[in-house]
């Protein structure tokens, strides 16, 4: 760019230099060739020093002041992090004086502004741009003296983007994820951010209370999207919860669960590779795993995708634990997503950028008793390697579950009695990510092809749990819903 004060320098060497040849007779060709080829970058120095500052106009001041007096006519409740609103009030304040009554400035006529973010409008409540807002979610499904309204953290950029919807404890005994939340949604810098992040910490706060999976009538919620207004109380709440933050609010879904069942899970995504938005959605969490799945009929994922919002679950640990590296593994991933995403840039490096991509099976116990395991998550296994081995306490005999495949232990069981047949460990192939999506898309081809056998979780007392069934009728009921190894 052209500076005032630039051009003095230019003209003043011009000037000298012209006039020194003249005073040399035998340089006066010379001097009139060189005074002739001088003039024209002089006179377009003189002519740029007279021409009037080429200092655009400042937009982001009148965008500034616009966005001021947008946010003057609400005025909300306190946000929970006193700092973030503390300090965004105070600019609002000192600048109020000066904008509310003044007429918008000339100059703004005719300048190129920025797109206006408009305040966001959730649960009753208008949140101005900017700004970081916890309301609050009532499915109403209790008597009203003893309901609990369900936090919903809203973190509302200065600037257009991208809204994400964070959702965690849809299992009320899956901690990881409430934990993540929090440590995520309390670095966001909504001045700063382009785009909106919505985290709801705990949605099944019924179960979160008495550390159980399910809600109190012992159904699982994550089975019931997206709801129904005149169902079941699990139905109900799930129609509530879609209908009243996730439809219309979110552009991305990331649903937040652990293994469940006493198994643990490396921080890991389950999405629709079948589907090109979703497929493209996952690789945005950096170097993280992804597996296939379509996700069971009723899940809070399934139901999102099928309304066109690419979702996908974050696996990360196990239950009724808050396990550090689990959490700061998932948090990584959602960092990384809002960087990619172009939200909030991340200070964290991320050491492999790139999503692995996995073929994965579980192998299963050929016999009952107390599983030992002799590998960790995380470790490599080649094909014939002994994963661990299960023993009849009584008769004191047992067996080794050997790997059938080489791989990555993606997911396992915790110690535990177990029953013939059941999933310990899961084991990962690496794939690259065209492999992956061609192999979900076989799989959705033969899964169409059957069609009648994908179940479907009706919301009828058929298939809802009766009044006196116990936990292990639950866990029969969740097994039949697609696996218990791969709920979500
Ligand atoms: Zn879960």
């Amino acid at each position: 760019m052209f500076s005032p004060e630039k051009s003095y320098f230019s003209i003043a060497p011009c000037f000298s230099f012209t006039c020194f040849s003249f005073r040399r007779s035998r340089l006066k060709y010379f001097a009139l060739i060189t005074a002739f080829l001088l003039a024209t970058p002089c006179a377009v120095a003189v002519a740029s020093k007279e021409q009037p500052s080429s200092t655009p106009p400042a937009p982001q001041s009148t965008d500034q002041e616009r966005t001021d007096l947008e946010t003057t006519d609400v005025e909300k409740t306190a946000s929970p992090d006193p700092q973030v609103t503390g300090s965004d009030s105070t600019e609002r304040d000192t600048k109020e004086p000066e904008t509310t009554e003044a007429p918008p400035p000339e100059s703004q006529q005719g300048v190129e502004t920025a797109p206006v973010v408009e305040n966001l409008s959730l649960l009753n409540a208008s949140i101005p741009p900017g700004q970081f807002q916890t309301l609050y979610w009532s499915p109403g499904q209790s008597f009203a003296s003893i309901d609990t309204p369900v936090p919903v953290l809203v973190a509302h950029g200065k600037n257009p983007g991208p809204r994400v919807c964070l959702t965690a404890a849809i299992h009320g005994d899956e901690l990881n994820g409430i934990e993540m939340v929090r440590r995520l949604m309390y670095q966001l810098e909504p001045v700063k951010m382009n785009g909106t992040v919505i985290g709801v910490p705990i949605v099944n706060l019924d179960g979160f209370r008495r550390a159980s999976r399910y809600l109190s009538d012992r159904r699982d919620l994550n089975r019931y999207f997206p709801g129904s207004e005149n169902g079941s109380a699990a139905s109900r709440i799930a129609y509530s919860f879609f209908n009243k933050i996730i439809r219309g609010n979110c552009d991305f879904l990331v649903d937040l669960h652990t293994g469940s069942l006493k198994r643990t899970n490396l921080p890991q995504i389950r999405a629709d590779l079948s589907n090109e938005t979703v497929f493209e959605f996952s690789r945005h969490l950096g170097g993280i795993t992804v597996l296939h799945g379509r996700g069971s009929e009723g899940t809070l994922r399934r139901a999102a995708t099928d309304l066109g919002i690419p979702a996908i679950t974050l696996e990360s640990g196990g239950p009724n634990s808050l396990d550090e590296s689990s959490v700061d593994g998932g948090v990584k991933a959602l960092e990384t997503l809002l960087q990619n995403l172009d939200i909030q840039p991340t200070v964290r490096f991320w050491g492999t950028p790139q999503p692995v991509f996995y073929h994965s099976e579980w192998v299963r116990s050929d016999q009952g008793g107390i599983l030992m395991s002799d590998v960790e998550l995380g470790d490599t296994v080649r094909e014939g390697d002994v994963l661990g081995r299960v023993v009849d306490p009584v008769s004191n005999t047992g067996s080794d579950i050997v790997s059938p495949l080489s791989g990555k232990i993606i997911g396992m069981a915790f110690n535990q009695v177990v029953q013939t047949g059941f999933a310990a460990y899961h084991i990962g192939e690496a794939k690259t990510p065209e492999e992956a999506k061609e192999e979900a898309q076989e799989e959705l081809k033969e899964e169409s092809q059957e069609s009648g056998s994908v179940q479907s979780y009706p919301d009828d007392p058929e298939t809802a749990p009766a009044p006196e069934d116990t936990e292990a009728s639950m866990k029969k009921i969740s097994d039949s819903e697609g696996g218990s190894e791969n709920a979500e």
